[in-house]
């Protein structure tokens, strides 16, 4: 029994994939964190950073939660804000998921509905309007997911922990994807040193983002991934993403993790969405390299729930060339 939603976030199961992961010797286990209360890993970070933001004195009574995100954090932040009485606004890219969108709406939130492709110097790229709305609203307070230090914190304080306990500390390779990197940063850096260097940590990226080394071109996975505008003057990694806790960092196209949300979903009865896709392919990747003895786990951010109109409507795959018929169409714009 909890007294409030966010006490209810994590504390998320670990499930074997057997049947995607026959003929590996490696065991590969999961963590659904799709089964947090609102839906995704987000959720850790989005009561981690208002936690830290109330104790601060930069959020208070009758304050307004603003943050400009993909879907996940703002779903996250929403819905504790609901449940602790902020108003809350989100300024989403339009490649966002209806789902997600109106998830948002669900919970009371003000969405304001921009284009993703805009260079980051624009006063309209969806993270600077954020930061303006959060500074001409009175009482107005920036999540800032990408350089907010309670993002990573909060994997360091439970996704870590939970998965070196759940394991009885025998993880040998952890692999999650990137977006902002406070997942793989804040849970990587915790089973680093529980495990005296041993864990590996292993980055999971789309094929052109640049985290992985790709060029920055479009992506069609969304939440995952680093997206370099063409005409943006300067574009650096998050400061929540700390790349010398990864090992390596394998890149996945978009039909591999598309090919992958659908085989799970078949395979292994569990709905996941474009960025567990991307993270499988590459604990697969991983865990055919390796012995019997080790042990991959492997962070499901999300559910495919939230993407049926997408990599499960054969409409929209054969429309954007994922069906395995015609070539993938090139992105239209940022999907990170
Ligand atoms: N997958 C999904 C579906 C997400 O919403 C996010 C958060 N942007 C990620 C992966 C990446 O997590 P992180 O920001 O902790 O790197």
């Amino acid at each position: 029994m909890y007294e409030s939603v966010a006490d209810a976030i994590g504390h998320t199961p670990l499930v074997r994939l057997r049947r995607v992961a026959q003929g590996i010797d490696a065991a590969v286990y999961a963590k659904l964190e799709f089964l947090n209360p609102g839906g995704s890993v987000k959720d850790r970070a989005a009561v981690s950073m208002i936690d830290a933001a109330e104790r601060d004195g930069s959020l208070r009574t009758g304050g307004t939660v603003v943050e400009g995100t993909s879907g996940n954090t703002g779903i996250g932040l929403t819905m504790v804000a609901a449940s602790r009485g902020y108003h809350s606004i989100v300024v989403v890219p339009d490649k966002t998921s209806t789902e997600k969108i109106a998830t948002l709406r669900a919970h009371g939130a003000d969405v304001r509905v921009v284009s993703g492709a805009r260079p980051t110097q624009h006063p309209e790229h969806v993270r600077n309007l954020a930061a303006r709305i959060a500074a001409e609203t009175p009482g107005g307070w920036l999540a800032g997911q990408y350089d907010n230090p309670a993002n990573p914190d909060a994997h360091y304080r439970t996704t870590g922990p939970e998965i070196w306990q759940q394991t009885g500390g025998r993880i040998t390779h952890f692999v999650a994807g990137i977006g902002t990197g406070g997942t793989v940063t804040g849970a990587g850096r915790f089973l680093k040193e529980a495990s005296a260097g041993q864990v590996r940590v292993i980055g999971a990226d789309p094929e052109t983002s640049s985290y992985g080394g790709g060029d920055g071109r479009a992506f069609y996975i969304e939440s995952v991934g680093h997206f370099v505008h063409p005409e943006s003057i300067e574009d650096t990694w998050p400061a929540s993403y700390d790349p010398t806790v990864l090992d390596t960092v394998e890149r996945i196209s978009d039909q591999e993790s598309i090919d992958v949300v659908r085989d799970v979903a078949r395979r292994d009865g569990l709905l996941i969405g474009g960025s567990s896709g991307t993270a499988v392919a590459a604990a697969l990747r991983v865990a055919r390299t390796l012995p019997a003895d080790s042990m991959v786990v492997v962070i499901l951010p999300d559910s495919g729930r939230s993407y049926v109109s997408k990599y499960f409507d054969p409409e929209w795959l054969q429309r954007f060339g994922f069906d395995g018929v015609a070539a993938p169409v090139a992105a239209e714009g940022p999907r990170a």
